[in-house]
């Protein structure tokens, strides 16, 4: 596969199914579709119109009628793709159509019948088919993850907990561009290995839908292969390619009936087609080729599918028909879609050595696996050759040819050393046991220390044989080119797929001159033709007249169909307008009614909307910085008072009323001060009648705890006093001691 930089324009392939059993028993109306294999054109025609209208041609890449088999499918149209992925690009194949046309029989198949098989099961053979027939140089990791979409959530079908897991979501890096955090992916070693995968995910699809057929009618699945391949470059450096691989079965193409339904079935019927309504318009958008904004991020679908769209990858699309005449409708919408999805220009290119290869990774912890055992083996050998009584040394730096061979004499030397010690240790032990000479004490010492020296030689082989048994795994998960993983693959079927690729090659290729033929046809006929009259002439312009004149009808019928289908469109979204008001005006009855304006407003003051996650949400109540200090400051009480207090109380306290309202401070312990005891001899106290007379007013009265006379009484006065007394104390004798 080259390294084409340059762009492709999307391929683009139409598949119509066998009528089925009820649309056969329906009446002789057989089918509306015709397709043309050689042009690959597909013809419609419409079931309600009168045999005079001209009918509908589209012209793909490839058409495949109901006689189709699901291996020409493969080999002409999906093969080139998976060689291409295999190659280290980015793949996409999606089915679209509507629910019952044969998306998933297109993309799965019937997985026993080899005749039935679909794309998914077709593309993991070509893939592990590719790699046991690479150059034994190459070195694979293949992955495989699977989600589905539905109702615009992400959800991992590979997570055991799938039906309660919540919703994934998706991020966006320079590397790999859009993809879904915290998804499973499991690494497969062989074919069995990637179906049982599949199969895994297809449970978790049918047990997290309790009506299989209306869930995957509503749902998009998204099977995910990467191909990781190292290869040494051209400079001796290994040089890594990741494909990346996305098989599509999406949502069923039918508008859902959306009239009389409300609430939570509104919301839902409107997120139903919102994907593919998305992807409608990214399609136009990239089609048309003039609008400079492409709407990816409208929905989970296309903005997971952004590569895959006008980006770095290679795509094609199956759109799946189905012949009835019922559908006529729906057919016709899917071919416009089809039509327009051919104009997508896509940028494919070589995904080399980016910097989150999976392959890399393994690589180091391969390597860093291996030197530590080799570390550990050589170790053993070496102390091996030291009881052998031999010099040994080692060329560390020579990396020969033969080093398999080498480690596996090492492996074989080591295991011999273990097996030695052991019979030696064991030797020793018996001899200790055996002499006689020696004190029990001695014997039992000498034998524990042997003992632990067996332990010792034990638990090393068996941190080595861990250390083995990891290496082997992870080099296990490593394909290596070259070795024969696949059975069948013998020449003779080798032989056999080259031809049967040769033969698709060739028929594409045909169909695409076809095509080109017929396109220059029209614009040279007129060249080349010369008139021998006048009448040969007119003969051969009327004949082009009535050919454009019929072209024009088409024309002017395809503009009135777009018309029809924009004005039914718009119909549509006026109803689904119509009841969105309804309900709107339903809801708001309710708020202004029974909601306190007071707290509409504190809600509306919390609520922002969430682009991303395209919600509303509620702002927590708390700052999220300030949740350490969480506890509220106590509100401040009346101005002067511990606590809050009435009007009635302090007025009664200002009086100095009943203790009841003392509503503090009703003890007062502070110390007393006792007085003197011991008379004074010292008559001049007598001089001095005022003192004496304060000293009368001591509290000797009330001795030991003395209760205060309020609370709201100034502790300063209170010292004051009581310092005035024992002033007075101290210097003059009490009048009751002088009397
Ligand atoms: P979708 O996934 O588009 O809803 P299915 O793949 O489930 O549709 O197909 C509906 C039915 O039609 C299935 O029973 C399937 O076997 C059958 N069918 C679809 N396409 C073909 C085909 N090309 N040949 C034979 N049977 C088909
Ligand atoms: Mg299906």
């Amino acid at each position: 596969m080259s390294k084409n930089k340059g762009s492709e324009s999307v391929k683009v392939v139409v598949r119509c199914r066998p009528l089925n059993q009820r649309e056969e028993s329906n009446g002789p109306a057989g089918g509306i579709v015709q397709m043309d294999l050689r042009l690959g054109q597909v013809i419609l025609r419409n079931p309600r119109a009168p045999a005079s209208e001209p009918q509908k041609t589209f012209t793909f890449d490839a058409v495949y009628d109901a006689n189709s088999k699901q291996r020409d499918l493969y080999d002409e149209s999906v093969r080139p793709l998976i060689d291409s992925v295999l190659a280290g690009f980015n793949g996409t194949i999606f089915a679209y159509g509507q629910t019952g046309t044969g998306k998933t029989y297109t993309m799965q198949g019937a997985w026993m019948d080899p005749e039935k098989r679909g794309v998914i099961p077709n593309a993991f053979d070509h893939i592990f088919t590719h790699i046991s027939r690479s150059q034994s140089d190459k070195q694979y990791l293949v992955r495989a993850s699977y989600l589905e979409i539905y109702l615009e959530e992400v959800r991992d079908l590979l997570d055991p907990k799938h039906g309660n897991a919540r919703a994934l979501e998706l991020r966006e890096s320079p590397e790999s561009g859009v993809y879904v955090r915290d998804l499973t992916s499991c690494v497969c070693k062989s074919i069995k290995e990637i179906e049982e995968v599949m199969n895994m995910g297809n449970q978790a699809r049918a047990v997290g839908a309790t009506d299989m057929n209306e869930h995957s009618s509503r749902s998009h699945a998204l099977f995910l292969i990467t191909v990781e391949c190292s290869q040494p470059g051209p400079d001796g450096r290994k040089h890594i390619r990741v494909g990346r691989l996305n098989l599509v079965d999406l949502a069923g193409s039918e508008r859902q009936a959306k009239t009389g339904v409300q609430g939570e079935r509104l919301k839902e019927a409107a997120k139903i087609n919102l994907s593919l309504s998305a992807l409608g318009n990214v399609i136009s958008a990239l089609a048309d080729g003039r609008s400079s904004h492409v709407p990816y991020r409208d929905s989970k679908l296309t903005r997971l599918l952004q590569d895959s769209l006008g980006g770095n990858a290679k795509t094609v699309m199956v759109a799946t028909l189905g012949p009835s005449s019922q559908h006529y409708d729906e057919t016709l919408t899917t071919l416009r879609y089809a039509n327009r999805a051919k104009n997508i220009q896509n940028q494919p290119r070589v995904n080399e050595d980016p910097k989150d290869a999976l392959l890399r990774e393994f690589q180091r912890e391969i390597a860093r696996l291996r030197a530590q055992l080799n570390h550990r083996k050589w170790r053993s050998k070496q102390k091996k050759e030291q009881v052998d009584g031999e010099g040994w040394e080692r060329d560390g730096d020579e990396e020969t040819e033969g080093e398999e061979e080498e480690e596996e004499v090492v492996e074989k030397e080591a295991e011999e050393y273990v097996k030695l010690e052991e019979q030696r240790l064991e030797m020793e032990k018996e001899a200790i046991r055996g002499d006689q000479f020696m004190l029990a004490e001695e014997k039992q010492r000498l034998l524990g220390e042997k003992e632990r020296m067996m332990g010792d030689l034990r638990k090393e082989q068996e941190a080595t044989e861990q250390l083995t048994a990891k290496y082997k795994a992870m080099e296990s998960k490593l394909l290596v080119g070259g070795k024969n993983i696949i059975d069948h693959t013998n020449e003779q079927q080798k032989m056999l797929e080259m031809k049967r690729q040769e033969i698709a090659d060739q028929s594409r290729s045909e169909r695409e001159i076809q095509q080109q033929m017929l396109a220059q046809d029209e614009e040279t006929l007129e060249l080349r033709e010369t008139f021998t009259s006048l009448q040969q002439e007119v003969e051969a312009k009327t004949k082009k007249l009535k050919k454009l004149y019929a072209k024009l009808q088409c024309i002017k019928a395809e503009i009135q169909d777009v018309n029809d289908e924009h004005v039914r469109s718009r119909q549509e979204l006026e109803q689904t307008q119509n009841e969105l008001t309804r309900e709107l005006k339903f809801k708001y009855l309710i708020i202004e009614n029974f909601i306190p304006p007071e707290e509409k407003n504190k809600i509306m003051n919390r609520l922002t909307f969430d682009p991303e996650e395209d919600q509303w949400k509620f702002q927590p109540l708390v700052p999220a910085e300030s949740k350490s200090s969480q506890m509220k400051k106590r509100p401040t009480s009346a101005v002067g008072y511990k606590r809050p207090i009435s009007q009635y109380a302090r007025v009664a306290i200002a009086m100095g009323a009943h203790s009841r309202y003392r509503a503090e401070n009703i003890m007062f312990l502070e110390l007393d001060m006792t007085p003197p005891n011991t008379a004074s001899l010292d008559r001049s106290a007598e001089a001095e009648p005022n003192q004496s007379h304060s000293l009368d007013n001591s509290p000797t009265k009330d001795r030991g705890v003395r209760k205060s006379r309020s609370w709201c009484q100034t502790p300063k006065s209170m010292a004051s006093s009581s310092s005035n007394v024992s002033l007075a104390a101290c210097h003059t004798a009490t009048p009751m001691a002088a009397q």
